[in-house]
């Protein structure tokens, strides 16, 4: 009963709480679509509950680390969607699945991606704000968000 209460509320939001981004080169063409939002779980899902609806959403590594955290710690949180990353070195743009673990307020693991160029660690990125980037094709810094085609997940 428990586990079908969590699956519904998880189907629910899978389709409503993200927002995919088209970013087009100017000069080359290259065309990729960058996600961003609360797509998998509602925040702050209880880890437990999430380890016992017997759902893989992570890689396996990052599940491991998981159950090994709620093993060492009670009542711990979890919250996981797409974030956009930008490399500081490439100003490469990526799509990353951030999970976060709470215990009460304070964040005890925190997803850490690197640059497949460059290996250096990526920052999260405001994507509204950003208005261009390099292009992963050319390099040319002429990858610019297009701002008619905003939408929803569905
Ligand atoms: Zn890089
Ligand atoms: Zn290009």
């Amino acid at each position: 009963m428990k586990i079908n209460a969590f699956l519904s509320i998880f189907i629910c939001n899978c389709k409503i709480m993200g927002q995919s981004y088209t970013y087009r080169c100017e000069y080359c063409g290259y065309e990729e679509h960058f996600n961003e939002g609360h797509g998998f779980l509602i925040h702050s899902q209880p880890l437990e509950q999430y380890l016992n609806s017997g759902i893989k959403l992570f890689h396996y590594k990052i599940h491991r680390l998981l159950i090994k955290l709620a093993k060492q710690y009670d009542g711990l949180f979890i919250q996981a969607g797409f974030k956009v990353y930008k490399c500081p070195k490439c100003k490469l743009l990526y799509d990353k699945i951030e999970v976060r673990v709470y215990n009460e307020k304070k964040v005890i693991h925190k997803s850490d991606f690197r640059c497949s160029v460059c290996g250096k660690r990526l920052k999260l990125t405001n994507i509204h704000r950003l208005k261009n980037a390099i292009c992963p094709v050319c390099h040319n810094k002429t990858f610019k968000i297009e701002y008619e085609n905003f939408k929803l997940w569905a």
